[in-house]
């Protein structure tokens, strides 16, 4: 094949991922008024748009209804995109309680939520995840953890995900593939704390005998990145 001709085929490629990527939007994760101005509220208030895509959205409340979620833990709120997808999920009587370390980004999450008719079931709590967690072990189990904040913490919350919530509950982590860098065997002696983190928490996650897990490249930036799915097992496996 000759250079132009690969160069085509390169742009074809593209071209048809994303595509691919706003029909599969358009039809089954479209947006209302309030998840587009969830999602465009970081611009606005001069955070990052560092949120997840809808079909990403969508996933979750997929899985929040696979496993009949009526509470969900969230690990990073931003402007509540996600969150609010979440919330959508939940009977009137369920709970969203996320953690955030930014009172701005809680503010702006909670406006997301009570824009959204959903205040009543979705709560922020301000300060850093790691000291927030211990004080959760009350109100748990969680049926749902998502974890979405600062990726060397990511281990720890894995912990924290495994002492809250109960068989049949569901595990989701964002970022587990970074184009594929935390998925480099030379990454566990990496200088960059997040990468190193990353793959620890891959590792962790694909072999421990109490989740089975999954994690699918399926993000806004052409599906270079995504989330690790796991659900925690009632029963290990069998061997062999
Ligand atoms: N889940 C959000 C969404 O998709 O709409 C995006 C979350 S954004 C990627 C990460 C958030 O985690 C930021 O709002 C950041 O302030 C928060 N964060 C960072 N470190 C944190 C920590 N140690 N504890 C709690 N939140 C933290």
């Amino acid at each position: 094949m000759s250079e132009h001709d690969e160069l085509e085929a390169l742009r074809d490629q593209v071209e048809t991922r994303a595509y691919i990527d706003q029909a599969l939007t358009k039809l089954f994760a479209p947006e209302d008024e309030a998840l587009a101005a969830a999602r465009k509220a970081p611009q606005q208030h001069d955070m990052p748009s560092i949120e997840i895509s809808p079909l990403q959205g969508k996933l979750l409340q997929v899985l929040a209804l696979a496993c009949g979620a009526k509470r969900i833990l969230e690990i990073g709120a931003l402007a509540g995109y996600s969150g609010l997808w979440l919330a959508r999920a939940l009977p009137p009587d369920g709970r969203l309680i996320s953690l955030e370390i930014s009172e701005q980004h809680a503010a702006v999450a909670r406006a997301s939520w009570e824009r959204a008719g959903l205040g009543d079931r979705a709560e922020v709590r301000v300060g850093p995840a790691e000291e927030l967690l211990p004080a959760l072990q009350s109100e748990a189990p969680f049926d749902l953890v998502f974890i979405d904040a600062d990726k060397p913490s990511y281990p720890t919350y894995l912990d924290w995900a495994l002492k809250l919530t109960r068989p049949g509950s569901i595990i989701v982590a964002d970022n587990c593939i970074r184009r594929g860098v935390p998925l480099r065997e030379d990454s566990e002696s990496s200088t960059d704390p997040a990468t190193a983190a990353l793959y620890t928490y891959d590792q962790r996650v694909a072999a421990d005998p109490r989740l089975l897990s999954v994690a699918l490249p399926l993000s806004k930036d052409d599906g270079m990145d995504g989330f690790a799915i796991s659900v925690v097992r009632a029963v290990a496996p069998a061997e062999g």
